[in-house]
């Protein structure tokens, strides 16, 4: 296919990094976003490039953590009980993940796509303009608990069989390594390969500015259904027009379920929603990205300020937010860095798009030649959103990518 005209839905990190890629193939394309874009998701993560996080979320023994799930909604992976029996379809797969041939294959996938990952970002920095944006300073994951240490020896385990680069530390060490700590820690674990952004929503917005400023269209609009023709999807339709398309890629992160089952494909897709709380005066600022392997969060030195952003509540797109899961985060926050200054601070809410099995979908419809899908990366979106872009104008150009897409096949399920 050469020089169509595509349409993206979504203008998250996936969806601009998409069109700007099949830009760049000469395609004429029409990125639609309800929001203004980087407004979903990609607004409040915590603009970390996991290069390490080969793991899925669903790791073997998962399904006996799961009544401890259910019982506390205060703790970092919670299910709200309402939202159980929608969410029990998704669970059984996510527990079927949790097989450890599974997981060594997962682990084997995600880590092929991630090596890909920063050099895409480094190429997206320059494309802007913004080298600087990217901070390529390794992140450091923290541990007070010797019990919690000791069970995380699992995840450095797989890591090192993936070929992850990391080193360990003592208590001594981190003091001197990272100082803006409270010297509370035991252990830690430097990953040289990771990287951040020191500013994931501005990133979206001036890879979006990039892509209208080369002649691409952004419409503001939201996408209700399709046109179809004889080959497949002729027309997008919104609520305002009908808007005439070649192709179509699918990039609208937790809401990509309906649209993609208009389409012909039914996934298991569904939300993990995930909470920040941001502090534009923290006054305290680590050298780098922080993990805590006590509570599973990490904290983030953003240009808009320290950024703690984290947990999982499995509770679907329709909910409030529980803004307690937040003070939870910032609690957790002072323990680590001592008082902070709170003025100006901002909570919120975002919904993972997430696969049970933690692998994304970068996929062509196999019911429709001219429709794609990039969706689903769940903890890794803004880490594999542009080498995600990258592989959709691939597969839209029919260019073998390098990389074996399989994992990632819409109908893997
Ligand atoms: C607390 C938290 C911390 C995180 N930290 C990290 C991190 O450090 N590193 C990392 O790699 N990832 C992280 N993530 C994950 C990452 O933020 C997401 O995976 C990523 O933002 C998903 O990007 P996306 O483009 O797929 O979706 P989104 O950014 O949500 O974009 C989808 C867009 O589609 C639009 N849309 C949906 N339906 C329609 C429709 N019908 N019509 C028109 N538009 C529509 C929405 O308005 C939205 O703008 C974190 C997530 C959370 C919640």
């Amino acid at each position: 296919m050469s020089e169509q005209h595509i349409a993206v839905i979504g203008a998250g990190i996936v969806g601009v990094s998409a069109a700007l890629h099949l830009q760049r193939d000469g395609h004429r394309v029409t990125l639609i976003d309800e929001r203004n874009p980087g407004e979903g998701t990609s607004k409040g993560n915590a603009a970390v490039l996991a290069i390490d996080s080969c793991a899925p979320v669903a790791t073997p023994g998962v399904l006996w953590d799961v009544p401890r799930y259910l019982m506390n909604p205060m703790g970092p992976l919670a299910i709200r009980w309402s939202y159980l029996p929608k969410i029990a379809p998704w669970l059984l797969r996510f527990i079927a993940a949790s097989r450890p041939e599974r997981v060594e294959e997962i682990s084997i996938a995600l880590r092929a796509i991630l090596l890909r990952a920063t050099d895409v970002h480094r190429d997206l920095a320059r494309a802007i303009g913004e080298t600087a944006i990217l901070k390529e300073t390794g992140w450091l994951g923290v541990f007070e608990s010797d019990k919690k240490f000791e069970s995380y020896q699992w995840d450095l385990d797989l890591q090192k069989r993936r070929g992850v680069e990391y080193r360990v530390m003592a208590q001594e060490e981190i003091r001197q390594f990272e100082p803006a700590l409270q010297p509370i820690f035991r252990h830690a674990v430097y990953y040289p390969e990771n990287s951040y952004v020191l500013d994931n929503f501005r990133l979206v917005r001036e890879v979006a500015a990039l892509f209208a400023a080369n002649g691409g269209t952004i419409l503001k609009q939201r996408v209700t259904g399709f046109d179809f023709g004889a080959k497949g999807p002729s027309a997008v339709k919104t609520e305002a027009q009908s808007i005439p398309i070649d192709g179509v890629v699918v990039a609208a992160g937790a809401w990509s379920k309906k649209l993609t089952a208009m389409l012909g494909h039914k996934v298991p897709l569904d939300t993990e929603r995930g909470y920040h709380v941001t502090l534009p005066n923290a006054q305290k600022m680590p050298r780098m990205p922080l993990y805590s392997g006590d509570h599973s969060f990490a904290v983030t030195p953003l240009e808009v300020g320290l950024r703690f952003a984290g947990t999982v509540e499995l509770g679907g797109l329709e909910a409030a937010p529980n803004y307690a899961r937040a003070e939870i985060l910032m609690q957790h926050g002072r323990r680590m860095f001592g008082e902070l200054d709170q003025s100006g601070r901002s909570d919120w809410m975002g919904f993972r798009p997430s696969m049970p099995d933690s692998l994304p979908v970068i996929s062509q419809g196999r019911r429709y030649s001219n429709t794609w899908f990039a969706y689903g990366h769940g903890h890794l979106g803004l880490t594999l959103g542009p080498v995600t872009g990258k592989l959709i104008a691939d597969l839209v150009a029919g260019r073998d990518a390098g990389l074996d897409l399989k994992p990632f096949a819409i109908d893997r399920f």
